[in-house]
């Protein structure tokens, strides 16, 4: 297995989850009111809506685990078991769920399909949020990340704004781990905004609501002006809203962007030990599982 790739993996994963836990204590408030309470928020310290204790992850990284967990179960991809698994997970009483994801997963318990119809109110960032596992799994294959990538999507979100924000995001993150620089990553949100203006980000008005078009470009507005992973993350965060899942998917990016060195140790002390672990275990098995690994060990043979 290619080493950079591994450990620019394992920080992208790692990233979305520190993303997850930062942004948690911040969700749903506005800038200002961050900036009376902590001045800028940058440490891992739990609270927030959801009253969380430090290091503690939502359903932004509990639902990326839940389909890494599938594909390793599977032995590949199983949009079925993927179903299954987000159904366990609503079971297990979450500590958070998205109403445009209950809604996705009550409608595969009823009606045993796996694919909710095209909806008006689906332009939510909840699909988005969990595509982690598949940009490892396709990895090396185009087609299979997109087929993927918008099945797992339409089990709960089926938009053309999620689905274009979920495959721009995605090759975003991909081109990354195989060692993409800035102005590549440029390029490719420039095609996401020439075919949907509305992501455009270069005047970036502050807004990082729930809704996919806000998250997107709160991300890439942070992504592209700042020069760390922690400056990245950190001003995702303390723009407040969804900040939880800016923070997550943030933190797919920069991770991959800037390697496991550039994590905050203190963050990842912090980090739920048993995330920290699964993590850790489930990232080398799905590259494992992935044509790009796959070419190269019958390339090697
Ligand atoms: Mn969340
Ligand atoms: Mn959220």
């Amino acid at each position: 297995m290619d080493e950079d790739i591994l450990q620019r993996s394992r920080a992208a994963f790692l990233g979305l989850a520190l993303g997850d836990a930062l942004g948690a204590t911040t969700e749903f408030m506005t800038p200002a009111e961050i900036r009376k309470q902590y001045g800028i928020h940058d440490k891992i310290c739990g609270g927030g809506w959801l009253g969380i204790k430090p290091g503690r992850v939502t359903d932004d990284t509990e639902m990326s685990l839940a389909i890494a967990r599938a594909l390793d179960e599977s032995g590949g991809w199983c949009l079925r078991a993927v179903a299954e698994n987000f159904l366990a997970w609503m079971r297990g009483r979450p500590i958070d769920i998205g109403s445009t994801v209950r809604k996705g997963i009550v409608h595969f318990l009823h009606k045993a399909e796996l694919k909710v119809p095209p909806n008006d109110w689906d332009a939510g960032n909840g699909a988005l949020m969990r595509i982690m596992p598949v940009c490892l799994y396709t990895l090396g294959d185009k087609g299979m990340f997109e087929r993927c990538t918008l099945e797992q999507a339409h089990l709960t979100h089926n938009h053309p704004l999620s689905d274009a924000a979920c495959l721009c995001v995605g090759e975003m993150v991909q081109a990354t781990l195989l060692g993409a620089d800035r102005f590549q990553l440029h390029a490719l949100t420039r095609e996401l905004t020439s075919n949907y203006p509305t992501f455009q980000f270069n005047k970036y008005r502050g807004r990082a609501s729930g809704y996919v078009v806000e998250t997107v470009q709160t991300v890439f507005h942070y992504f592209f002006t700042t020069g760390t992973f922690e400056e990245c993350l950190t001003g995702v965060v303390n723009q407040g809203g969804d900040a939880d899942t800016t923070g997550a998917v943030a933190g797919m990016l920069a991770g991959a962007f800037y390697g496991l060195d550039a994590l905050p140790k203190r963050w990842l002390r912090r980090l739920d030990k048993e995330v920290y672990r699964e993590i850790e275990r489930l990232v080398p098995r799905l590259l494992e599982l992935s044509p790009q690994d796959s070419k190269k060990s019958i390339a090697l043979k």
